[in-house]
Parts: structure tokens; C-alpha cells; sequence
């Protein structure tokens, strides 16, 4: 952030919290944004920078310390997501196996379960995915058509899973299947599979137009058979824990949208006032300073907003629908500051070795992961 910004203090961290983040910054500027470059070339990052961060203690921030973690608050989390938008790292995909799969184990998770993943999963030992959208079946989930049918203390699932985060390098996959498959939603279970069992296949590593260090798989799932005490919570029971977890989900990508734009807005600030045309700084341009005036206004509104939404979801008190109006807002505005900022860089700002270049590439995918903005606005519009 500017010097400058933001201009209305920020009171959501403690002093723990900025301690964390002191760490957190450091330890990405050492272990992560040296190796982006050679990780998106790879198109996934290694084991031992997950290990590295479990040590570190980045990925059990807010798990209890009985299960391995730090037992912190939800504020631990954000400032990770806002450090990682900050250094512009779309990779590893902490957020995923430590924000969005771990709470579905503390929430719904049996203590064997529990016992059996945490630990691994907060020392970076084990890695973790969600697998819900298919080939047929992203927005309306409810079309999934991977099914689990019982047979006496096991499940056998058939079918695939596509899109999947840390698909290639997971050794868990909370994975939601039908097991009642003529009742829709009210037919969905989430079972925790191990990716070494049998009959569990990866398939490509999907190319993407950014976040190219994460890898994104599909999946292929033949006979597999999975204990019924790997199941999570009750039978059927899948779309309501997975309907209560979005919430978490959706301030996630907000999150971190806007401690993207905020460091847009950095770098572009260094990169007009250094550059000269026509004799002048670029920034000296009324034009600059003009676009770059909207860019912090709108970092410095969002940044109230999304801090009172984060002091609410800590507290448990986030609604569906804020969080909604929280990604849909966020990442548009993402959109068009990265689009602002990398016009302000010239060419230089379409060149992969800036920043910025990654920054509007990696952006892209928050208006379409985590329900689309589309779905964001039909769960806002129903509530009007
Ligand atoms: C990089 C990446 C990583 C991902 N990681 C994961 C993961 O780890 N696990 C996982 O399960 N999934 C993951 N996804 C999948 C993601 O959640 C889906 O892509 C998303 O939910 C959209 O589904 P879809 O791609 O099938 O698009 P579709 O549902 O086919 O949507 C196509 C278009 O139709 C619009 N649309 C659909 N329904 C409506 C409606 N009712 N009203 C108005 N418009 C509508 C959509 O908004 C969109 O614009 C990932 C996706 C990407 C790109």
C-alpha cells in the first residue's frame, strides 16, 4: 500500500496479527516469489514448500492445536490471503487446502477423521482438494453425477470430478458425490478419499490463462472404494455443509481481491512516477493521476467494507448473501483496476516478468470460481 493508504486506519488486527503477517511476508518473499516463475513453468509447486509453510506454521493458523494448528481466529487467515495478494503469488493454493478444506473437517469431521487428517494436513504433509464441479454440473452442482452406492461398510464411486485445485498434487480430496441420486440436492454426501486408493485416477493438468503455478485436474473415479467412516457428516447431508461453507469461500476471493488491487495500485504508482514520456513523468499526466485517483478511492471504500465483513465472519455473523455482494463487488473491481494499472505500465505491463502482467491474468478466474458472479446475483436478487 501507498504511504498514503489507507487513509482511514484499519483496526481489524491486533498486534498478534500484524506479528503473523510480519512472518507470513517474509516467508513468501524467501520461499515463494523466487520460485512463481519456474513453478508456472512446472504448472504445480513442490512438496516441500507446502512442508517449508507447515513449519512455518501458515497453514494451521486456525486450526486447534490439539489437531496440530495455532488455534488463531479467522484474522490469521485473512492476513495470509491478503499477503498472498499482495505478493501476487496465485500459488500454492493455501487458501484452498487450509481455508476451505480444513474447516469442513473441524466443523463436520468425526475425531478419527480429524486425528487422521489435520496434523498431516497443518504440517504440509498431506495436501488437500475439494471436488465438486464436473463436466456437466459447475453452477448447478446438483446435476453432479458422480454416484456412491453402498456395499455393506463401503462406497463404490463411479465418475469424474474436472477443474479441480491441487487436483495433481492431493492426497486428500473431499469429494461430493450422490449417493441417493433420483433426490437432488438433498442427495449429496461428501466422503474424504485418500487419493491412493484404488480406482482413484488423476487426469491432465489442465493449461490455464493464469494461475498457471496452481495445478487444476480432472479426476476419474472407477469402482472406487471408499470406507462409509470416511464420510463426513450424516448421509445426503452434502449440500447443506456445503451450501454453510461458501460463506467462508466467498470472503476468501474477496479477500484477497482487494489486497490484489491495493498492490496494483502500488506498483503502478512506482512504475508512472519513474517512467517519463514526452519529457514528464507518466504520473504527472492529468489522465494518470485521474484514473489512479478513482483506483484509490475505490481501494480505500472496499478495504472498510471488506474489514467489517472479515470482523463479522469472525465472529460467525456473515450472511450468504453479504458475502455474495462481497466476491461480485470485489472481484469487478479487481477487473478493472489490474486493466487500469496495466495500461499505466504501457507495454511493459502486458510483459510476463511484470507483476502486473500475472496480476490481471490471475485475476481473472474470481468472477468465475467460488459460484459465479452470475450465481452471486441471484442470491442477491432473491433477497430483495
Ligand atoms: C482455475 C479454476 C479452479 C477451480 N477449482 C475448483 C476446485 O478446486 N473444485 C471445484 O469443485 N471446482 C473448481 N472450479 C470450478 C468452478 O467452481 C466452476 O468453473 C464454476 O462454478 C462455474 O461452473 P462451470 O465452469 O461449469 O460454468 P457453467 O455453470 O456452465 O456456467 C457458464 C455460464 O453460465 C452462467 N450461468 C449458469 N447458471 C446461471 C444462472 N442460473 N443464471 C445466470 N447465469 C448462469 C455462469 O455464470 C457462466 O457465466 C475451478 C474453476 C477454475 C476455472
Amino acid at each position: 500500500m501507498s504511504p498514503a493508504m489507507p487513509r482511514i486506519p484499519r483496526t481489524l488486527y491486533r498486534e498478534e496479527h500484524e506479528a503473523y503477517r510480519d512472518m507470513v511476508r517474509r516467508f513468501i518473499a524467501a520461499e515463494v516469489t523466487p520460485y512463481l516463475p519456474q513453478w508456472e513453468e512446472e504448472g504445480l509447486t513442490p512438496r516441500s514448500v507446502w512442508r517449508k509453510a507447515g513449519a512455518a506454521g501458515i497453514l494451521g493458523a486456525t486450526v486447534p492445536e490439539a489437531y496440530g494448528g495455532s488455534g488463531g481466529d479467522f484474522l490469521f487467515d485473512a492476513v495470509l490471503l491478503e499477503e498472498l495478494g499482495r505478493a501476487g503469488a496465485s500459488a500454492p493454493a493455501w487458501d484452498l487446502h487450509a481455508h476451505i478444506v480444513a474447516p469442513y473437517l473441524l466443523r463436520y469431521g468425526s475425531e478419527a477423521q480429524k486425528r487422521a487428517w489435520l496434523p498431516k494436513m497443518c504440517a504440509g504433509e498431506a495436501i488437500a482438494s475439494i471436488g465438486m464441479t464436473e463436466p456437466d454440473a459447475g453452477s448447478d452442482l446438483q446435476r453432479m453425477r458422480t454416484t456412491a452406492v453402498r456395499q455393506g461398510d463401503h462406497y463404490v464411486v463411479n465418475g469424474s470430478k474436472t477443474f479441480i485445485t491441487n487436483g495433481i498434487i492431493g492426497d486428500l480430496v473431499l469429494l461430493a458425490v450422490k449417493t441417493a441420486p433420483e433426490a437432488g440436492a438433498r442427495g449429496i454426501s461428501l466422503l474424504l478419499v485418500d487419493t491412493k486408493t484404488p480406482g482413484y485416477r488423476k487426469g491432465r493438468n489442465l493449461k490455464k490463462a493464469g494461475n498457471k503455478a496452481q495445478d487444476t485436474a480432472e479426476l476419474f473415479f472407477d469402482d472406487m472404494r471408499v470406507p462409509v467412516a470416511a464420510r463426513l457428516g450424516e448421509e445426503h447431508d452434502g449440500w447443506r455443509m456445503l451450501m454453510s461453507e461458501l460463506v467462508q469461500e466467498r470472503l476468501i476471493v474477496a479477500v484477497r481481491a482487494l489486497a490484489t488491487c491495493a498492490a496494483a495500485l502500488e506498483r503502478t504508482l512506482a512504475h508512472v512516477k519513474a517512467r517519463s514520456a514526452f519529457g514528464k513523468p507518466v504520473f504527472d499526466y492529468q489522465n494518470t493521476r485521474f484514473r489512479l485517483a478513482d483506483v484509490a478511492t475505490e481501494v480505500e471504500v472496499g478495504q472498510v467494507f471488506v474489514d467489517r465483513c472479515v470482523e463479522l465472519h469472525a465472529r460467525g455473523a456473515l450472511d450468504m448473501v453479504t458475502a455474495a455482494m462481497a466476491k461480485v463487488w470485489t472481484t469487478e473491481l479487481q477487473d478493472r483496476v489490474l486493466d487500469t494499472c496495466l495500461q499505466l505500465h504501457g507495454g511493459y505491463g502486458y510483459m510476463w516478468e511484470y507483476p502486473i502482467a500475472r496480476a490481471w491474468a490471475d485475476a481473472r478466474v474470481h468472477r468465475i470460481y467460488a459460484g459465479t458472479n452470475e450465481i452471486m446475483r441471484e442470491i442477491i436478487g432473491r433477497q430483495l
